[in-house]
């Protein structure tokens, strides 16, 4: 064997192999129903499952947009089931950006690199190798799992979990919770790792911000400008300083970061800045964020175009929609038309109870003496369309990561990369949760 353990194909543990895999199969979603490839990952993921002796089933409520779902049976099959569940595709890369084939799925230093290592095909390749895991022991998870692997994730699931909850919610039959992504990893606390449970969600507005003007010459004066008056409004809202404002999550955050670092409670960004690279993720669970992520106006250099317009990715605190909405609509002011794009619920689940105890549990027993800490996550997951069947979702996907990684900034970055230890970490935490739980 002349291969390094860094590169050798027989050394390379399967939960790699298969995330690997998983990224070379390009799925990018570019929003507004166009997306790649998510068939060809539902297809292999399902082949996976079949190989265990599962049954897996599709659903396809737009073509190509590829949903795949097999439920494992448990020992107590008296037991609520547990949804296990990742999303195949993924957001844009652009490769000049890339130190890699974003798709290429190479292995350097010791890391999984390409689109997807982070979010989350890292997460789908654990999940399988969890229940193959267990299914190839002759053992059995401890309750009914149901497996499921959603498209569209990365365009708020207008095309994948929300038309699968809506036309198949028989999949999820006596299910009452739910772990997937953005969660269960390790920050770094002062010298200590500490892992974040994420037990909630902001609920998500992306607003389409439009401004009417008079079309005309370019050489003109002509103070009736949509271009100008669209850039008063996204400068003004994107320089808007949020309050900080807590719910019980974050209060829990707080106050356990706070015994950690021996930190005031009474100052949340100090608090926050003290996690290391996690510390721009962390404050934006501590209140609503309104950033512009695009600009669409004109057509001709010496034209004035009648219509400009902005898109502006606003997350808010569960509950704080409308209260949200309405300082939108009064820093933006007058003469700006504000359109909901796609608008979708917070939530939040108290950090307690017997799934909440089991996932702590198993992150102790693997890495014992790191707290667990729960937050407040500032984005979405398809935790939001499984509530409308009233089951409960948490963020849990276990890494531990070295210390001083940036994993956080690498969900939609460039360069996402996961070590392949903290792969095989993670997929020991969640065979150990879903045998035990
Ligand atoms: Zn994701």
């Amino acid at each position: 064997m002349i291969e390094s353990a860094d590169t050798g194909e027989a050394a390379l543990p399967e939960v790699a192999r298969l995330a690997r895999d998983l990224i070379r199969i390009d799925t990018t979603n570019y929003g507004g129903g166009r997306a790649l490839g998510e068939r060809e990952a539902a297809e292999y993921v399902g082949a996976y499952l079949a190989e265990l002796g599962l049954e897996p089933q599709y659903y396809e409520p737009v073509p190509r947009r590829t949903n795949v779902m097999a439920r494992v049976p448990g020992r107590d099959r008296s037991l609520p089931a547990l949804v296990v569940h990742g999303h195949l595709d993924v957001v844009p890369a652009v490769a000049e950006d890339w130190s890699v084939d974003p798709f290429g799925g190479e292995i350097r230093d010791g890391l999984l690199w390409g689109r997807g290592a982070v979010d989350m095909k890292d997460m789908d390749a654990m999940i399988l190798t969890s229940v193959a895991d267990i299914l190839r022991s002759g053992d059995r998870p401890a309750r009914d799992l149901v497996v499921t692997f959603f498209a569209d994730e990365e365009n708020g699931g207008v095309e994948g979990s929300q038309l699968v909850v809506r036309d198949r919610p028989e999949w999820f039959a006596g299910a009452t919770e739910a772990i997937s992504e953005v969660g269960g990893f390790s920050i770094d606390v002062g010298d200590r790792r500490a892992y974040l449970l994420q037990v909630g969600e902001k609920a998500l507005l992306w607003l389409r911000l439009v401004a009417r003007g008079a079309a005309g010459h370019g050489s003109r004066v002509h103070p009736d400008n949509a271009v100008t008056r669209l850039a008063e409004a996204v400068a003004a809202l994107g320089r808007t300083e949020w309050p900080i404002r807590l719910t019980p999550t974050t209060t829990e955050f707080l106050d356990v970061l706070s015994a950690l670092t021996g930190l005031p409670p009474d100052d949340p960004d100090a608090i926050a800045d003290s996690v290391g690279p996690a510390a721009s993720f962390l404050k934006a669970t501590l209140r609503t964020t309104a950033n512009p992520t695009g600009l669409t106006a004109g057509y001709k250099h010496n034209v004035i175009p009648d219509r400009a317009e902005a898109l502006i990715d606003v997350r808010v605190l569960p509950g704080t929609e409308e209260a949200a909405l309405a300082d939108i609509r009064r820093i933006v002011g007058d003469g700006i038309a504000i359109e909901t794009v796609v608008r979708d619920v917070g939530l939040e689940t108290p950090f307690s109870g017997d799934l909440v105890d089991a996932m702590v549990a198993a992150l102790g027993r693997h890495d014992p003496d790191a707290p667990v800490i729960p937050y407040l996550m500032g984005a979405g997951t398809d935790n939001k369309a499984l509530s409308r069947l009233g089951i409960a979702g948490y963020g849990f996907a276990p890494l531990r990561l070295p210390r001083g990684l940036d994993f956080t900034g690498m969900f939609h970055g460039v360069d996402e990369r996961v070590p392949i230890d903290a792969l095989v970490f993670g997929q020991r935490v969640l065979t150990d949760l879903l045998r035990s739980f």
